[in-house]
Order: C-alpha cells, then structure tokens, then sequence
C-alpha cells in the first residue's frame, strides 16, 4: 500500500508501521461469470492482507499517522475486524492498545488482539454500545480514538483500492463496484480517490463506477435512506446478521455515503443470510475463494441486479472480497453443517 505514499498522510516514512498491506489481487471470476452471463466480472479479493481482512489498510495508515503524531495509547470500539487489525498494527508500533467488541464477536478477533497484547473489553450490546463506552474510557483516560470517520486516516488508507483498482484497468475506471458497508470507509475512500485521479489528470476517460452498497437485510440502514431518499440514516434497532463487520447499526458517515451513492447513480441493496451463505459456497465451490460473509454479500447483491436487470453483459464490475472466510470459523461451521443437513459434526469415538 505504501507505493503509494505520497497520496498518504505519513510525512517521514520513517513513521510508516507497515506488515505488508495492499495490492491484493484481482481475479476474473471464471464458473461464476459463464453462470450469470456477465463476461467481466472480477473480485478484488482482500483476504490477503495482513489479519486477513482490508481492515489493515485502515489501521496501518492511521497508527502510522498516530505514531508520527507522536501518539502512545489507542482505542477501538469494533465489529470485529477493525479490533484485530489495530491491535496488529499497535503492537508492531510498540503503543497500548484497548479495544471494545461486541461479546458475541467471531472468536478470531478476539483471539489475534489477546495474541498481539491488546486489552480487551467484552460489551453487551453492539458496535454502537461498545463505541458508547469506548469514547467515555478516551476522554477519561487520554486514549487516541481510532473509530471510523472518527480520525480522517484510516480512510486514507483505504482508499488505496481504489488506486489499485484503476491500475489494474489501465486507468479506465470499471462500470460497476459492489461494496459490502458497514462504517462505509471503503465506499468513501475509493469516491475520494476517483475524484483524485481525476484532478490528478491520471484517468484516461472521466466515467466512474457506480458504486453500490450492500447490507444485511437484518442491518440496513443505508438502504433503507437511499430508498426513501433521505440524507441520513435511522438508527437501525435489533441489528443481526452473521457478517458481523456488516452489523453497524448507523455509520457516522452515514451522509457521506449517500451522498456518494447517488453522486455515482448507483444503488443500495440488503441481502439476507441464507443467500449470503449460499453465495460464500458458491465462490467456494467454483473459483475456490473461501471467502467472509461480508465478501459473500456482494455476490448475493449482484445475482439480485442481475434479476433487476441492473447490470449488463458488457459492463466491467468489481465485487469486493473483504477478508477470510477463515476469520468466520465459529459461525461459518455451523452454516455449512445445516447446509449440509447434518445436525452435529462427525464424532470420532475410541470405539472399533
Ligand atoms: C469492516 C468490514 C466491512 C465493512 O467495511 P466498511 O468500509 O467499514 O464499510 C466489510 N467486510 C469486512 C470483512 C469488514 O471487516
């Protein structure tokens, strides 16, 4: 990601904490795409990064910018991904870490923050009860709040894919990008970055993607404000969905991600968890991506556009894979064995 420094915040690279993040690749979908009769279409497959999620983008940019502010304790309230990635990223940067889950976060992240040293609090509720107290514990306590939108650095490093993406395509920008939003920093960052490009002189036609928001039909408050066409999000209440970096009940950046959507003429749509499920097997079995539900959402969405007629033959569209199936385990174990129509995983007994 730090080829890419000087559209980064870090003004000395020697402030730069970096384990490798970034140019993750992009792979044509092949079984897929002769399935859906969409002949190119990709995903931008972001299990590769550093914790297995995009996350590390994020947190590499802003502990490298907080450890150039000369910053020595951060905090995250997180869905989970964020959580992990900080903590990585802390410990590399010898600060203090604190972070702030849901108690019903996939184990994964718990496990990687209490492996990298990170203190760790177990909240009641959700990522907007665990920002609740978080920000209560910074103010008290002189913690650096790293939540999202809520210091402008880890969408900068986001953004990044964005780069990435043009790169990849020769500097014309794809038609389609089907994004999975949670806090939305992605959606933002890649907006921000066309609009960069642009002014930069770099692209070699104006036209940018429409960008598309997908949700859990459990937790979609951007949906349900892009639909009635209003600014700002409702405060989504009983927020459930398996892809726990889906499960945000309101984005503090809720406008701009509206704003950005419509800006691009694109859309907004919910996804339920059996069609996410299905959708993770099917990347699985047939381009071999094992990937986070969150990623698995994205092709759920476009089987829907494809219905809707949204999308066509000749259009170049992106779908983004954000992490590893791999951080999932916990839950994706359970889906498969009621997939499979099993009740309990097969037992090996000390019987002949
Ligand atoms: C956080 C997260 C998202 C949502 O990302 P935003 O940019 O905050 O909208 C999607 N997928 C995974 C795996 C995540 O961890």
């Amino acid at each position: 990601m730090w080829r890419w420094y000087e559209l980064l915040p870090v003004v000395d690279p020697d402030h730069i904490v970096s384990l490798g993040e970034g140019d993750c690749p992009l792979l044509r979908l092949i079984r897929i795409s002769r399935k859906l009769g969409l002949p190119y279409l990709f995903v931008k497959d972001e299990s590769a990064n550093p914790t297995g999620t995009f996350k590390a983008r994020g947190l590499s940019a802003a502990v490298s910018k907080a450890k150039e502010l000369g910053i020595r304790k951060v905090i995250i309230p997180t869905a989970g991904n964020a959580g992990g990635a900080m903590a990585a990223y802390a410990a590399r940067a010898d600060m203090e870490a604190l972070i702030y889950f849901p108690k019903d976060t996939p184990h994964a992240n718990i496990a990687e923050s209490r492996m990298a040293g990170a203190q760790i609090v177990l909240v009641d509720g959700l990522i907007s009860d665990a920002a609740g107290v978080a920000g209560e514990t910074a103010r008290r306590e002189g913690w650096f709040d790293l939540s999202t939108f809520k210091e402008p650095y880890r969408v900068e490093g986001k953004k990044i894919m964005g780069y990435e993406l043009a790169e990849a395509f020769q500097w014309e920008l794809p038609d389609v990008i089907i994004y999975p939003t949670g806090g939305g920093t992605g959606l933002v960052g890649m907006w921000k970055a066309f609009q960069e490009m642009e002014s930069l002189g770099w692209l070699k036609n104006p036209k940018k993607p429409r960008m598309v928001a997908v949700q859990a039909s459990g937790c979609a408050p951007v949906v349900k404000a892009f639909e009635s066409g209003a600014a700002f999000c409702d405060y989504w209440v009983h927020a459930h969905t398996l892809a726990s970096g889906l499960r945000v009940p309101k984005s503090f950046a809720d406008q701009l991600i509206l704003k950005d959507l419509r800006e691009s003429g694109g859309t907004a749509i919910a996804v339920s968890d059996e069609s996410i499920t299905k959708a993770q097997h099917e990347l699985c079995e047939n381009e071999g991506i094992f990937s986070a539900p969150e990623g698995a959402a994205t092709l759920a969405a476009l089987e829907e556009l494809v219905r809707r007629k949204w999308v066509h033959p000749d259009e170049r569209i992106v779908l983004f894979n954000t992490g590893s199936g791999l951080k999932y385990l916990d839950h994706g174990e359970e889906s498969s064995r009621a997939q499979a129509g099993c009740a309990s995983p097969p037992l090996l007994d000390g019987a002949p």
